[in-house]
């Protein structure tokens, strides 16, 4: 694979690429810190220019019936499935995940989501509701020109899992990758526009948060939704309320994996891993805070530490490497800043701790064993490789200390009792729960997070309602009565 990802020009707006926007925006390839493209920042006059585009095009898009517009997203989730291979190598360059990740996990998450809502589009509808003889019926109607802002661990599956919905409903939309990862978003609308979209259905400009305060406060814009940070969300949902806009937000985590003493443990290893150190530890609803129950914690611990042998650590354009360096220099930095806080604070390092030297921006698989509930890696989300493994004793205690924080996006428990393990989950306050296994998110079921965690579900059936309103119809079948 050579790194040659300069894209055609910076923003796709109705329908072409197209140059703009003055600040440079340097596009990094992780795994070595070398600059492999240089886009343009939007201005202003981009923003408008691509939100009219979306306005433009919306009511014809709308006008077309649920299976024209679903034909058109099912040809896109074909046409990414061929060039998976392509799409997963820009991706691996873009946020250095390691290629035997973005193969299965990006691009292919993202045409299932085309696919699955491809299919949906012919089924919306309302319902009919009889009133005597009179009757009411409602229609399901587009919302308009929706903005997308992404985050940047998983780009083209953030963007697809957000215009998929959106599209299959009739609206339009605008899209700002993170700007740390500008470049598959482009893909998927180019690949769109292949399919068939008319243009100006999906837009995508570049830009940092000032370019994403613009979009969400333009008056033309119905809905955002944002997949980033807390703090982000916080800002974008209040500028978002002063419009009254529909918003949905994917927002972080803090989430528990419960293990208790008549797991398999095996099972157990195999999830935290997954939820700790998949993507380097980049992902939203990773179980970071990792519950063993006393009686088990010394087998975790020692078949963690055997399993951790088998981390290849390396170029992550090879296939057989299966962990990557993380996004930014600093992306490292922070975790850095939260291994140290760990150490001082009292926790026991387990495993790794330590910055890889040389190029690149890479950190170790990080394992903290006898970690408290009150120490920040504890408290805060760190978005990197860095697991907490606290002890418990019994079920009550656990589900009080899991729930004990602000966040709730997602919470897993293992367990081969059946009744405790539907008794845990349903007392867990999170939006997305895994019985014996963690983080598989498949398109047909909603995700998304409750408390601080977000607002609104993304996929499943559930993202319909989040892209779509109800429009009441009256039908008076006799005459109209009057007071006077
Ligand atoms: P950020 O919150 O920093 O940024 C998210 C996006 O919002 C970026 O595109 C960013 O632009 C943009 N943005 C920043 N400020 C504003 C603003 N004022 N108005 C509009 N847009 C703005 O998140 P990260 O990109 O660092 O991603 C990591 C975070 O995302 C973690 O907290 C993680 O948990 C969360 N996440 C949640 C997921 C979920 O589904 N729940 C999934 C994946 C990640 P830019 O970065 O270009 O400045």
């Amino acid at each position: 694979m050579t790194i040659a990802v300069q894209p055609t020009a910076s923003h796709f707006i109705n329908g072409a690429y197209v140059e703009g926007g003055s600040e440079d925006l340097p596009v990094v390839f992780p795994a070595t810190g070398e600059v492999v493209a240089t886009l343009k920042l939007a201005d202003e006059a981009l923003v408008d220019q691509a939100i009219a585009a979306a306005k433009a095009a919306q009511p014809a898009w709308a006008a077309l019936s649920g299976v024209e517009r679903g034909r058109i997203l099912r040809r896109a989730a074909e046409i990414m499935r061929e060039r998976n291979r392509e799409l997963s190598e820009l991706e691996t360059i873009d946020t250095g995940k390691p290629l035997q990740e973005t193969l299965i996990a990006d691009a292919a998450s993202g045409a299932d989501a085309l696919e699955y809502f491809g299919g949906l589009a012919a089924t919306l509808g309302g319902e009919h509701i009889q009133l005597g003889a009179d009757f009411a019926y409602t229609r399901r109607e587009a919302l308009g020109v929706c903005v997308g802002i992404g985050a940047w661990n998983y780009p083209i599956q953030i963007a697809s899992w957000k215009a998929a919905p959106a599209l299959a409903c009739g609206n339009t939309m605008v899209f700002k990758p993170s700007e740390t990862t500008p470049l598959s978003a482009l893909k998927l609308a180019e690949i769109l526009i292949e399919a068939g979209a008319p243009a100006g259905v999906f837009n995508v400009v570049q830009g940092a948060g000032a370019v994403g305060a613009r979009l969400v406060t333009h008056p033309d814009v119905a809905k955002v939704s944002l997949t980033g940070s807390v703090p982000t969300g916080r800002k974008v949902y209040a500028a978002a309320a002063e419009g009254l806009r529909h918003v949905t937000m994917e927002l972080g985590g803090k989430s528990p994996l419960v293990i208790f003493d008549d797991a398999n443990v095996e099972n157990a290893v195999s999830a935290a891993i997954n939820g700790n150190f998949y993507s380097s530890g980049q992902i939203c609803s990773n179980g970071t805070r990792v519950f063993v129950q006393k009686g088990i914690k010394e087998a975790f611990l020692t078949r963690l530490a055997e399993r951790l042998k088998g981390v290849n650590m390396g170029d992550p354009r090879d296939e057989a490497v299966n962990f990557g360096p993380m996004v930014s220099e600093r992306q490292v930095q922070i975790v850095e800043g939260y291994i140290a806080k760990g150490l001082a604070e009292g926790a026991r390092l387990v495993a790794g701790g330590q910055r890889r030297e040389g190029a690149g921006f890479w950190m170790e698989p990080t394992v903290f064993a006898d970690v408290t509930d009150t120490m920040t890696i504890a408290e805060e989300e760190i978005f990197g490789p860095v697991m907490s493994v606290l002890d418990f004793d019994t079920e009550e205690e656990v589900i009080a200390r899991a729930n004990a924080t602000d966040f709730g996006l997602a919470a897993g428990v293992f367990t081969n009792n059946l009744a405790r393990a539907h008794r845990v989950v349903a007392q867990f306050k999170a939006g997305t729960t895994w019985i014996n296994t963690y983080n598989l998110t498949p398109v047909e079921v909603p995700f998304g997070g409750s408390k601080m965690s977000g607002v609104g579900r993304e996929n499943g059936r559930a993202a319909i309602e989040h892209y779509s309103e109800l429009k009441t119809v009256y039908v008076a079948m006799g005459d109209t009565e009057a007071p006077f």
